[in-house]
């Protein structure tokens, strides 16, 4: 491998799901309804083999608004795993934020608080974890934890207007598929 990334090796990802592994569905609920993006399942199997963790890291807030429960997200997550067919538990933890946004939450994106927790878990650095996401709650997520990020631009929102809005402009990559970012994030692209 020529590796050139001007970054510590990484050692986990923290993953956002809808619009980011999955096709964005607005207050996603049914299983059926689950699409793998174009890249995702090549870009965890090479994230896989150069040794970075996953970690699955989603803001459901359809729970705490009363639109279906957190079982109905379990069921997706399930799904999820099924369809990427990496093992049967390719995340080594699943953070689901299940507040609506006026509730108080530990773990609702963009708190930092699962990034400080998996950083103290597993003993790794804040440089060596990177947010995937589409959103910019998740960058938002990365610049409160101190940790990398990088933009998948696949969700209906503007991430680069978002990203600016917030302040970040420039501050992350952005990438139209989950497996360019990878490669970026690996050194290998
Ligand atoms: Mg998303």
């Amino acid at each position: 491998m020529n590796r050139t990334a001007p970054w510590p090796h990484p050692k986990a990802f923290i993953l956002d799901r809808d619009g980011t592994l999955i096709s964005h569905v607005p207050y996603l609920h049914d299983p059926d309804k689950i699409v793998l993006l174009p890249g995702v399942r090549d870009g965890l199997l090479q994230a896989v083999s150069a040794g970075v963790k996953l970690f699955l890291h989603t803001n459901q807030s359809g729970v705490g608004r009363g639109y279906f429960t957190l079982e109905a997200v379990h069921a997706c997550n399930r799904r999820l795993v099924e369809l990427l067919d990496i093992g049967p538990a390719p995340f080594a933890r699943i953070c689901i934020a299940s507040e609506a946004p006026d509730q108080s939450s530990r773990h609702r994106k963009p708190s930092p608080v699962f990034a400080e927790e998996v950083t103290r878990e597993f003993g790794f650095r804040r440089e060596e974890l990177w947010y995937l996401g589409d959103r910019g709650s998740d960058l938002k997520t990365a610049h409160a934890a101190g940790t990398n990020g990088a933009g998948i631009a696949t969700g209906l929102d503007d991430l680069t207007a978002e990203l600016a809005e917030a302040g970040l402009a420039g501050a992350y990559p952005i990438f139209s598929r989950f497996d360019l970012a990878v490669k970026h994030i690996l050194g290998t692209s």
